[in-house]
């Protein structure tokens, strides 16, 4: 059965099937088959077969919710849900329980839709590969040996594998879009403030944002419209946040290739997608040119830096005292703190809190904070500038497919590969990766879509005009 949203919300509002047979098929499927993926930390059967049942009943009451009512999904095990383990994939959050849900969660529960389990990530989102997770190791379903990307690799995975209707991530510097390319789906990450931040633990606060992963473009906008919007508990939410999806034409587009990531070294599949998405467009009717934006080869140190120092400030609250694990046998206070971040915290996220730590203590802070800052606001001028001709952007979303898990890696690399989803985060501007065709191994490959601030309606319209096309 295809796991469309539009296409089970008819199935379901015709009866030929119900949200419980629907949740408990997902379940199943997890049960045979996630142990050699590795996609859910957390399976919620019993809560969400109640949901199911009670999604329902509203139908047959005549009461359904809307689209959403009755849809099963996947949440990255950064978001809160009252009474459901929490851990961002840390040793340190072991045991935490949540005594409140993120908004962004509870807009999809007030629409009905199934939460049906928390899905693996790299350790608070620092990652590409999910080989960060304390817990396990996220495998692609499209072919185990090869890494489902990551920080939302369980996300992406779930999705991929069909347990999941769709998903929702976060993304900080792409954790949504990097997986989403690697596991062949579509993941959209919004404009900063758009969907509420309340109740995602913080890993980067100026750069994380909440994404969603599905199926397709559309799907992303109708999910986006459901949990988009103000929220008073977070105040970097925007006022004009709540979406809603308009279809614009494609007449009078133009679209613009940065130099400077088009010129990177690429695989081979990525260029052949690159070309289709630009024959594609040139089918439609719509220009595309190549121009120069030198800024952007600045992304990842600029990202790297910036990132780190928000993280080492907003994990100081992990200390054994407040949330979740702490280390036993300590004689005072110093020494608890001590143990408890030495045992709960991962080598990654550890190395991420000495790297913000050093880059803003004195001495040092305006050599890499401060020109870091310059570099972000940079970035965010001179792509302001470009948008003035071309409103879409096509870059690729990673310069490859999925690698193979856990080879050897080189940290510069890994963070320097980046580079083609950091623009779009540090200028808190949206973003969409779209499954375009696969490499000759059969792994799927992605492209990016970047628009300006709040023009989601542009970048989904613009995606559904052209997605099919593209991943043929
Ligand atoms: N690879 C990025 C990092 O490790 C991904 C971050 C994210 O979006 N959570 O920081």
């Amino acid at each position: 059965m295809s796991k469309n949203i539009f296409a089970l919300a008819e199935a379901l509002k015709k009866r030929e099937i119900s949200s419980f047979e629907l949740t408990a098929a997902c379940i199943e499927e997890i049960e045979a088959n996630d142990e050699g993926i590795g996609a859910y930390l957390t399976v919620c059967k019993e809560v969400a077969l109640e949901e199911a049942k009670r999604s329902d009943f509203r139908r047959a009451e005549g009461n359904a919710l809307g689209l959403l009512d009755g849809i099963p999904f996947s949440l990255k095990d950064n978001f809160c849900v009252e009474g459901i383990a929490t851990t961002c994939g840390s040793r340190i959050l072991e045991g935490y329980i949540p005594p409140y849900t993120a908004t962004a969660v509870k807009k999809l529960f007030d629409a009905g839709a199934v939460l049906i389990g928390k899905t693996n990530m790299d350790e608070f989102g620092m990652g590409s590969f999910t080989e960060n997770s304390a817990y396990k190791v996220t495998k692609n379903p499209i072919n185990t040996e090869y890494s489902a990307g990551g920080s939302s690799g369980g996300s992406a995975a779930s999705v991929a594998s069909g347990t999941a209707v769709f998903s929702v991530g976060s993304d900080t510097g792409g954790s949504v879009r990097q997986p989403a390319s690697f596991c062949g789906i579509v993941g959209l990450k919004p404009t900063y403030g758009r969907i509420s931040r309340y109740g995602l633990t913080a890993f980067a606060s100026s750069l994380d944002t909440v994404g969603v992963m599905a199926g397709s473009a559309t799907e992303c906008g109708l999910l986006l419209s459901c949990m988009s919007g103000k929220d008073e508990k977070d105040a970097t939410s925007i006022s004009q946040a709540s979406f809603s999806a308009k279809n614009e034409g494609l007449e009078g587009l133009r679209v613009a290739i940065p130099r400077e990531l088009f010129e990177l070294p690429m695989s081979d599949s990525v260029k052949a997608a690159m070309e289709k998405t630009v024959t594609a467009f040139e089918s439609l009717g719509v220009s595309v040119d190549i121009i120069s934006v030198p800024s952007l080869a600045l992304s990842a140190e600029c990202y790297y830096i910036i990132s780190s120092c928000e993280a080492s400030s907003n994990l100081a609250r992990f200390d054994g005292v407040r949330y979740g694990r702490r280390a036993t046998g300590c004689k005072n206070l110093d020494e608890l703190y001590k143990k408890s971040r030495t045992e709960g915290f991962g080598t990654e996220v550890k190395r991420r809190i000495m790297l913000g730590t050093l880059a803003l203590s004195a001495g040092y802070y305006d050599d890499y904070y401060g020109r870091a800052q310059a570099v972000r606001k940079r970035i965010s001028s001179d792509l302001s500038s470009v948008f003035e001709n071309y409103p879409v952007l096509l870059m690729p979303t990673a310069l490859s497919e999925a690698p193979r898990l856990l080879e050897d890696r080189v940290l510069s690399k890994v963070y320097s590969d980046d580079i083609c989803t950091l623009p779009a985060s540090l200028c808190g501007i949206p973003a969409i990766s779209l499954p375009c065709g696969t490499a000759k191994n059969g792994l799927p490959v992605g492209i990016q879509l970047v628009a300006n601030r709040l023009r989601e309606d542009l970048l989904i319209s613009v995606a559904s005009a052209i997605e099919e096309d593209i991943n043929e």
